[in-house]
């Protein structure tokens, strides 16, 4: 046995043999939740260890308001919405983009953001509205966006911005629950911003941090490391630290150009998160010297349930396990979303339901 397999071996047997107090751990990054379920590794726990899902998903996060202000612009005769697949289905109020173009809306699904620009050249006299939704790690493409939207003197694109940042919620999630003993940070999000983004939050509400990789071997690394760090704090009393077990993609101070570029066009803003509300200081929007390039994203953004038994609000904030929902797997399926979690392939209910999770 090579000494990385005797690693693991170990690794396993102390999360399955675990029988101290409950220690409940909060992953915030959707590609966390999705990769945690595809590797089967909340089945590795022993009963007194969990793994929760945070509002780590950008479509799961985004509010109802978002989408009918979505819906209101590709209405309008000559503007055309241009978003990533997943948030086409996610429900408003009442519809979702994939409904109401149905009914004629102009709504186009790309893979990049930089695809708009070619719509845009090839028609000039029409106008495109990206729906710029994400976390730090998207932040950065849009502001590249930008620059090209300048450079080429292209006048007919406009974004609708959603973006959030990831320090306040999860500020304000040590605010206001119990449940959390420590986090998985995002490996994506400190790829951009450097993992020592957490540590004043690690600071002041002195819970623990490992930053995780996305492969099945750095995520069974990190979240010993992360539970393993939970028992040694309390036990020794130690000091809870942000360790880094994603060392080859994340560095301490992250990508400064990519910093750079985003603090050159955007600037922090409030942000109303899905069934949260609204958190001080967790968003992104244009400065006010690019507002030509804002599609009214200022404008008051509620937030309402499209089915009012979706649990989506409690899920997001680690209260509820998508099992706890009166309609998880009946009425809401992925084919029939009442609620953004089941919509995203890296939302919690589509996770748990696609892989039978329980726990
Ligand atoms: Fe909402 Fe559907 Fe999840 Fe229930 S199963 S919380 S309705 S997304």
């Amino acid at each position: 046995m090579t000494d990385i397999s005797h690693k693991i071996t170990q690794i396993k047997e102390w999360l399955a043999a675990y029988d101290g107090p409950d220690i409940s751990i909060m992953e915030v990054c959707g590609s966390h939740t999705a990769a945690i379920s595809k590797y089967g590794i909340s089945g590795l726990l022993s009963e007194k260890l969990h793994l929760i899902s945070g509002p780590g998903c950008p479509v799961c996060v985004t509010p109802t308001g978002y989408i009918d202000r979505l819906i209101e612009l590709s209405m309008e005769s000559d503007t055309t919405i241009v978003t990533f697949g997943d948030l086409i289905r996610v429900p408003g109020r009442k519809n979702s983009l994939a409904e109401v173009k149905g009914e004629g809306a102009r709504v186009e699904m790309v893979y990049s953001p930089m695809d708009i620009l070619s719509l845009a050249k090839a028609n000039p006299k029409n106008q495109y509205v990206f729906a710029a939704v994400g976390f730090e790690t998207t932040t950065p493409v849009y502001a590249m966006l930008l620059e090209q939207l300048i450079s080429e003197h292209i006048t007919n694109v406009k974004l609708l911005t959603a973006l959030k940042t990831m320090p306040e919620v999860i500020g304000w999630l040590c605010e206001h629950t119990e449940e959390i003993d420590g986090f998985l940070a995002p490996g994506h999000v400190a790829a951009v911003t450097g993992s020592d983004l957490f540590i004043p939050l690690c600071e002041k509400y002195r819970v623990p941090f490992c930053v995780a990789g996305f492969s099945a071997e750095e995520l069974l690394l990190a979240v010993y490391g992360i539970f393993k760090a939970v028992v040694d704090d309390r036990e020794k009393g130690l000091k809870p630290e942000v360790k880094n077990y994603y060392p080859s993609v994340v560095t301490a101070r992250g990508n400064e150009t990519a910093a750079g570029l985003v603090n050159r066009y955007f600037e922090s803003c409030d942000a109303v998160w899905r069934g949260i509300g609204t958190i001080s200081g967790s968003g992104r929007k244009l400065r006010k010297e690019f507002e030509q390039f804002d599609a009214g994203s200022d404008l008051p953004m509620e937030d309402h349930k499209k089915n009012q038994a979706c649990r989506c609000d409690q899920i997001l904030m680690g209260k509820a396990l998508p099992g706890d929902c009166p309609l998880f797997g009946t009425v809401c399926t992925p084919m029939n979303p009442q609620g953004a979690c089941m919509v995203s392939e890296e939302g919690s209910c589509h996770q748990y339901l696609m892989y039978h999770r329980t726990r």
